[in-house]
């Protein structure tokens, strides 16, 4: 691993326990200008940055250094340097948004913190109404559909093909890291492709905000609305941030309605439906449902491991399947973590320079248990999912033969009652129908032994959690 993968990693890791804004403000423009044995020196591109920084995530820096390099590294300076940074460079390691890309000219004066990025543009699109939107990287081809996510795409699709159409406005909602605003870029970026003379406008919502009360404040109204009511198309991430900001909501509405009278496709984001939005206006909400609504969801135990091939393979990284299968169990909540944890197993290795193992992997990834899921499962729950899964009767699961057909899938619960729930020997070998707790012990023991190679039962268990912990 060299210096710009080491600190794309960092910044990785760092994006994860950062708001968008924070990150974006402090670690855009940063690299790493020196290594030594024991110390680093990161390149920041003003004093602002600097002091801030040193104050606030020093500790941090210096901690996912360490973790990425062995510990070594005890010493960390920062001093303000500008470097042209290539646009692939760009750290892009689990990134939760595309931004546009910040790159300090060489030459550039000492600056006030709120002027202190200038937009140079170079893997994001410039497009006629001179935004810099786009992120090339977010287009259909590498997005990996699955069935949670399946309806969704192929609006989006539809979208791209025929804007203004059908399916106007498409508002794509659902939970954090998901691929909403992969989608909506997706459709930006295909409807370039194939007309570059469109005037494609993507934002988010807070964006859009900031920029109508800034217009207000400076009187610059007309220039606001030009810019938001002669485009093609709009694409709006986030935009439950509209909720509860009045006024804002109201230029929406007119923003809205020309652009739909006119045909121009809208496209939506948001976290959850337009009625569940809190403080927004009925008639936003009844128009922002009028066309087409998709959600996505969490994707499921294969779809996560497409998704972790596709990535490997953009990575051009080479990892087992059976490792694949195991960072796709570990990590379930959404893509964007998915992601993280495949970054931080290749940094880690690249710069370790060993190819991955279980052994190898499995540490890096206990940040990633989702332990918090865990807490408010029964026994009850878990011996009805497992009884659903294999179609047996609790009683006969609870009960005394020893038929293979009932014995496997009663080790499994008490598999799961151990691995899951922490649960005591005793108490799971009571919660089965009394049985002796070197039952349970020996349940254990086997179903690990089996789980090593056994890519069926890897899946059942898999299948067996997503059921418990989505039910
Ligand atoms: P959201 O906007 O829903 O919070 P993002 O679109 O930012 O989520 O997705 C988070 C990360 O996960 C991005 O890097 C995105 O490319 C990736 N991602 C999400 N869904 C998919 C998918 N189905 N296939 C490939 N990558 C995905
Ligand atoms: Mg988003």
């Amino acid at each position: 691993m060299n210096t710009i993968e080491l600190w794309q990693a960092v910044l990785g890791e760092l994006e994860l326990s950062l708001s968008k804004a924070n990150f974006t403000t402090w670690f855009k423009s940063t690299f790493i200008s020196e290594i030594t044995e024991h110390s680093l020196t990161i390149g920041v591109p003003n004093m602002f940055t600097l002091t801030w920084l040193e104050k606030k995530h020093a500790r941090e820096i210096i901690k996912s250094v360490q973790e990425h390099t062995g510990g070594n590294i005890k010493h960390i300076a920062f001093r303000v340097e500008t470097r042209q940074i290539p646009a692939q460079l760009v750290p892009v390691v689990g990134k939760t948004e595309p931004q546009p890309v910040f790159i300090q000219p060489q030459e550039q004066p000492t600056q006030t913190p709120k002027d202190f990025f200038t937009e140079q543009p170079s893997e994001v699109q410039e497009n006629r109404t001179g935004e810099f939107s786009l992120n090339g990287k977010y287009c259909f081809e590498t997005f990996i559909v699955g069935k949670q996510n399946e309806l969704a795409h192929a609006a989006a699709q539809a979208v791209s093909s025929q804007p203004g159409g059908v399916y106007n406005p498409l508002y794509i909602y659902g939970g954090v890291g998901l691929g909403k605003t992969h989608l909506l870029q997706a459709i930006g970026n295909e409807l370039l492709r194939k007309n570059p003379n469109l005037r494609i406008l993507y934002i988010t919502c807070e964006r859009f905000t900031n920029d109508y009360v800034s217009a207000l404040r400076t009187g610059k109204m007309n220039d606001f609305k030009n810019r938001y009511r002669m485009v093609d198309t709009l694409l709006i991430d986030d935009i439950q941030f509209l909720g509860g900001k009045e006024s804002t909501q109201e230029e929406f509405f007119h923003t809205f309605n020309q652009l739909f009278q006119n045909n121009k496709q809208l496209v939506f984001s948001s976290d959850r439906p337009p009625k569940a939005i809190p403080s927004l206006e009925a008639r936003l909400s009844s128009r922002l449902e009028q066309g087409m609504m998709a959600d996505v969801g969490s994707p499921d135990f294969e779809t996560r491991v497409a998704i972790l091939e596709s990535k490997c393979r953009e990575k051009v990284y080479q990892i087992e399947h059976d490792i694949l299968n195991h960072i796709a169990s570990v990590v379930q909540t959404n893509v964007r973590e998915l992601e993280g944890a495949l970054n931080k197993v290749i940094a880690f290795h690249q710069f370790k320079n060993v190819r991955p193992t279980l052994d190898t992997v499995k540490p890096i990834l206990t940040s990633f248990q989702p332990s918090s899921l865990k807490k408010n499962i029964t026994p009850k729950q878990l011996i009805h999912t497992v009884s659903i899964y294999f179609d047996i009767r609790i009683e006969d699961l609870l009960g005394k033969s020893r038929e293979k057909k009932l014995a496997f899938p009663r080790q499994i619960i008490m598999y799961l009652m151990r691995e899951e729930m922490k649960s005591s020997y005793p108490s799971i070998g009571n919660e089965l129908g009394g049985r002796d707790h070197t039952t349970a012990m020996h349940a254990y023991e086997k179903i690990s032994e089996c789980l090593t190679g056994d890519e069926k039962l890897q899946h059942d268990l898999e299948l067996i959690k997503q059921r418990l912990y989505t039910a």
